[in-house]
Parts: C-alpha cells; structure tokens; sequence
C-alpha cells in the first residue's frame, strides 16, 4: 500500500500532517494529485469548535471538500479522462438509489455520503492529501488556462450558483447580501454574472467591504459601526427584491426582512442554529423565505464559468500556504480582517 501525506484533524484543534494509506484506483475511478484545497467554514468549525450543533469529530477525519487536481492514473473502464487531465473534484457522493436520488434531487440524498463530514459514522475522508482516489465521474475537466487554485473554487461557487437559482430571475433586482465571508464573496460574483442590477453588500468588517465593492457591489455598509445603515431601505416596506443572508446572524435577518420589499424573496444562505425571527413581518409582507443547501447539476456549471474565466474568481483567494503549513493556514482562514478564501497547496 502507498502512502500519502494528509490534513487530518483528531480532536478540537488537534491538526496533524500524517501520512495515510493511498490505494490504487479501482473500476470507474482516478487516482488524482492534489494541487490545491479551499477552507471552508465548515473545516473552521471542525478545527475551532471540533464540530458545529450535534455534529461534532469523534475519529480522525481528513478535512476538506474544495478540491481540484491532476489525474495520474485511470482505474478500469474509465473514459472521457486521461492522465495530465486537470479536474476540479465534486465532494458530493450521493447514493443514487434512495428517494431524493430517484426524484433528481441528490443534495437531501438520504445516504449521502459528503467529502471531510463528521455527519455520519464512521466520518466521510476528505480531500486534504496530496494524492487521493475519486470516482471518475467526481471529476470535471477545467483544461489549462486557470490555476488549480481557481479550479478548487468550483465547490464553493456551486453552492452560490444554487443559491441564487432559489431566487429565480434576479435580473436587474436591487439584492442585499448580508455577511461577505467567501460564501457572500462567491454570491456577490453569482449575482453579477446573473445580471443581477444594484447589490449592497453588508458586514461587520470593513476589510470585505473593500473587497465587495472592488468585485462591483454598488454599496458596502459596516452594519456594526453604523447600525441604522440600512435605514433608508426599510423604506414603503422595504426597497430590495431579493435578499441574500449569508451571515447566519439572527440581525442580518432581521435586517433583511425589514429592507425586503412585499413578496420579495430571501435566501437564507448561513447557518445559525436557532433564532428568533420577526415572522410578523414576514407574514405581513408576505416574503418568501427559503432556504438552500449545497449544489447538484451547479458544480459541472460552477467548474466550467471557472475554467473559461467567466467569473474571475481570484479575487477571493487572499492566501495560499503549504500543506506542511496547515495549522497556520487555518488561524489564517479564520481571521476575517486578513483573509477571505485561504487554500493549502499540495505541492
Ligand atoms: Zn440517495
């Protein structure tokens, strides 16, 4: 059995850079060189928290869910790759036999089986290692143009592009989003290649704000310096169309609520546990209030408006560190004034 080297978190912020077994690809599957991997929030909560709500790390798990890669070796009877083929990674792996599966919709499959989750036991491995086996049809070509960085975006602007698909037509909409985070940074560039019209982008940091309003957010407001900042849009009911919460902060939403106009839509993109809501006004002004989660046929779209450069992702990545430099790379990540997307390289 070979060996690789990995990210893998034993306990709360227990990260060790270890060696794991690495097999040989099997029929249907790619044994892959890892160039690079994105932080999430959900590996944050995982090092930082050693898990979030009742999902908490109770095995060594490898982290990591937003990867891309080289292909060095094919399993039997795979087609459409060959090796030196770059390919972005889906992290999805759901059943394809179970109810949601059967009705086209793997995301709430019931067997799920979602890179570097603790959700079920044992957890399910992730993709932080330098050389990983996936099944080919995981896989999406993003050709030679953009870095393997910029591939490894694909997961993270899959889940925006589902986001904003909850909204249907956001054309010309005035849209708020609420917390610019990588999440709320990737809905920020979703929205803008949707022709999306005015977007205000709020946060309680200043340092994003600069970033949302450099990738064409029309307003950025700090919502904790200036509380009343969106005063003026709770106008007649509420002057946006559509709001995008991705903060998981029970004052964005509410904030939200207030500036949405009647019948508008929000997306709550963030999670947050349970909060009060000020369901009066959601009733009142009759909102759609929705939720999202993950991605399904986004992540071959999100892989390929990457691979062309139809949306520039690059902004987003503020840092890149070695594999050997994990832990850093990790405090790095959740440092929210010195980093949006942080992404090990596994050079
Ligand atoms: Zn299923």
């Amino acid at each position: 059995m070979m060996m690789t080297e990995a990210c893998v978190l034993h306990g709360q912020r227990d990260l060790r850079v270890e060696p794991v077994e690495v097999g040989a690809p099997g029929a249907g599957e790619v044994l892959l060189d890892i160039g690079a991997g994105g932080i999430c929030g959900s590996d944050l909560h995982y090092f930082l928290d050693g898990g979030f709500g009742t999902v908490r790390v109770r095995q060594p798990i490898i982290l990591g869910h937003e990867v891309a890669g080289t292909v060095v070796a094919l399993g039997a009877g795979v087609t459409g790759l060959r090796e030196g083929d770059r390919v972005a990674v889906n992290p999805s792996n759901p059943c394809g036999a179970c109810e949601y599966c059967t009705r086209g919709e793997p995301q709430h499959c019931l067997e799920m089986r979602f890179w570097g989750s603790a959700m079920r036991m044992p957890h399910v491995q992730g993709g932080f290692r330098r050389r990983l086996v996936a099944a080919a049809r995981q896989c999406v070509k993003v050709g030679d143009t953009v870095s393997i960085g910029e591939a490894a975006m694909s997961e993270p602007l899959a889940v925006a592009l589902h986001a904003v698909a909850q909204a249907g037509d956001v054309r010309g909409r005035r849209v708020l989003v609420t917390g610019f985070g990588p999440i709320g940074g990737v809905v920020l560039l979703a929205l803008r290649h949707a022709g999306a019209g005015e977007v205000t982008v709020t946060d309680l940091v200043e340092e994003p704000l600069l970033l949302a309003r450099r990738l064409g957010a029309a307003t950025a407001l700090n919502v904790a310096a200036v509380p009343d900042a969106l005063a003026n849009e709770e106008r007649d009911k509420g002057r946006f169309d559509i709001a995008f919460e991705c903060s998981g902060n029970p004052r964005a939403l509410a904030q939200a609520i207030a500036c949405t106009r009647p019948r508008g839509t929000i997306v709550q993109v963030g999670v947050g546990g349970a909060f009060d809501v000020p369901m009066n006004s959601v009733v009142a002004k009759e909102l759609r209030l929705v939720g999202t989660f993950r991605f399904h046929p986004e992540f071959e779209h999100a892989a390929g408006l990457i691979a062309h450069r139809e949306i520039d992702v690059r902004p987003l990545i503020t840092a890149t560190r070695p594999l050997a430099e994990a832990e850093a790379a990790f405090a790095l990540a959740a440092d929210r004034r010195a980093a949006m997307k942080v992404q090990l390289s596994f050079d």
